[in-house]
């Protein structure tokens, strides 16, 4: 069956950047049609990424809390894991969010059609659903917002069921008693900490010589020493070089300065080595759309690709791959459709890896600043000093900001147990463009771990007096 639909914008995916966008479309009065692949809305971000997965780190934070509350006077038992129970707990909070963007599609009259779309030319997109149906949407506007996949590597055998990428990992299929977390980066790491709450022993081979290796090395240093208290070996410079599965488990063979001298064997391995853009799947050619070679698509402030009634946005047009990236880009889209002159120009997109402590960054960091020439200072406070961490077993965190020459904030970053939550008033700081004056001027609320802000922009000033 096949039928044809009219549509001012069209937007392919339904991820942050798409739903952001086909909404703000519609509520400006654009007569909107939302193409998405599978049954539910939300994309990566809600079904496969930042919120299940959150859900699950909310859960081993509460399990490593209690273990170390006997030295507070209360002891708790070990607990109990139902998984079954966790795996449903996971899915509500899922299916509570995509239900919700299903309601709001209806409300705002966004037609959502299911399928996958293939691009017919620069005003027409044909989308074909699992029975074969055919849609083909006629568009004036197009905006892309395909996102990305987890990507594989050709030495490892993904299809069997004990590898997984983050999606098998969230789908929580057993408690693997050893695992390899291949990869030091963020969704590699959160996931580590799930499992290891859950009670995996977590190795982490990372072939660069630092975790996360965009933040700063002072903030990774003390992250690094607590994921050494919860994981059994953090292999730096280091790769796996083989990946083997057999009737035992997969066997995995090292190389480089930390590599063990034999293979190891895991009950399951996560594969977390980053993200590919989804940009040649789309017959992007027959609309006249650029794709690169590694399949993102380059677009302008105004998020145009070369074509000019063609939009993308999201992991898909490049790295921060990150939902509220994509989000604010789905606004700036339907915004430009719409007439309005709108730019996307953030000063600062944060960084949050939810891990316990969680690493957060926003702004330029050290690294970055050396690289551009800027020159620049920093103000750390400690969280050793802060009445609120010590009050909560948290001092293991830190504060950092960086200053220009004019003394003006140009970067931030929060290791510590949620730390992520201070990077609002950091990010804020940056984009009014306030100098250590400003923060430090600024009452904070006391005990709070955000008053390490005020207090970091403090110790720069060099103007602190007592210590919370
Ligand atoms: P996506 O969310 O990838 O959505 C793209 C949509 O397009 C998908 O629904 C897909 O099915 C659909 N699609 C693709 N091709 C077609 C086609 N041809 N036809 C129809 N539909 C199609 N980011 C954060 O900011 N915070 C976090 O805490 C965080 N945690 C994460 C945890 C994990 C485990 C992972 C994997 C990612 C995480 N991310 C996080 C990243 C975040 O999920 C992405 O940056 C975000 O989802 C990107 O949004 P998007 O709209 O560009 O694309």
């Amino acid at each position: 069956m096949s039928k044809e639909i009219n549509a001012q914008v069209v937007v392919l995916g339904a991820g942050p950047g798409g739903y952001s966008a086909a909404f703000r479309a519609a509520d400006l009065g654009l007569d909107t049609v939302l193409v998405e692949r599978y049954s539910t809305l939300g994309g990566v971000c809600l079904n496969v990424g930042c919120i299940p997965s959150k859900a699950l780190l909310h859960l081993a934070k509460h399990i490593e809390d209690v273990k170390h509350m006997d030295a507070e006077g209360v002891e708790f038992g070990e607990p109990k894991i139902d998984l079954d129970k966790i795996r449903k707990h996971k899915e509500k909070v899922v299916g509570q969010l995509t239900g919700g963007l299903g309601q709001m599609s209806k409300m705002r009259k966004v037609k959502v059609v299911t399928g996958n779309g293939e691009f017919a030319s620069d005003k027409q997109l044909k989308v074909k659903d699992d029975d074969g149906n055919e849609t083909v949407v006629n568009f004036e506007h197009a905006i892309i917002a395909t996102g990305s996949q987890s990507i594989k590597l050709p030495f490892v055998p993904h299809d069997d069921e004990r590898v997984w990428d983050s999606t098998a990992a969230l789908e929580l299929r057993f408690i693997p008693d050893r695992m390899l977390v291949l990869g030091g980066g963020i969704i590699g790491l959160e996931m580590g900490c799930v499992y290891s709450a859950l009670g995996s022993k977590i190795d982490v081979v990372e072939m660069t010589e630092q975790l996360i290796p965009p933040a700063d090395k002072d903030i990774i240093k003390p992250f690094t020493k607590s994921m050494k208290s919860k994981f059994d070996n953090i292999m730096l410079n280091t790769k796996a070089a083989k990946v083997e599965a057999k009737k035992d488990g997969i066997h995995v063979t090292f190389e480089g300065d930390n590599a063990p001298d034999k293979p190891v064997k895991y009950d399951a391995v996560l594969v977390a080595v980053g993200r590919a853009p989804n940009g040649k799947k789309i017959a992007a050619d027959k609309a006249g759309v650029k794709v690169t070679d590694r399949g993102f698509i380059e677009v302008d402030k105004q998020m145009r690709t070369n074509v000019k009634n063609i939009f993308a946005i999201g992991d898909l047009i490049g790295q921060p791959m990150l939902a509220h990236k994509a989000v604010h880009e789905g606004h700036v889209a339907a915004e430009v459709i719409s007439g309005k002159k709108h730019y996307f120009d953030p000063k600062v997109i944060p960084s949050i890896a939810y891990t316990d402590p969680e690493v957060a960054w926003a702004g330029l960091t050290e690294k970055e600043a050396k690289e551009q020439g800027i020159e620049y200072d920093t103000a750390v406070f400690p969280w050793s000093a802060s009445g609120r961490a010590i009050a909560q077993g948290a001092t293991d965190g830190m504060t950092k900001l960086m200053f220009d020459k004019n003394n003006r904030i140009i970067g931030g970053a929060v290791v510590g147990s949620n730390g992520g939550e201070l990077m609002g008033e950091i990010c804020l700081a940056i984009e009014m463009g306030c100098d250590a004056e400003d923060i430090a001027l600024t009452v904070h609320a006391h005990p709070t771990l955000h008053e390490s802000v005020g207090l970091a922009a403090e110790v720069f000033e060099g103007s602190i007096t007592d210590l919370p």
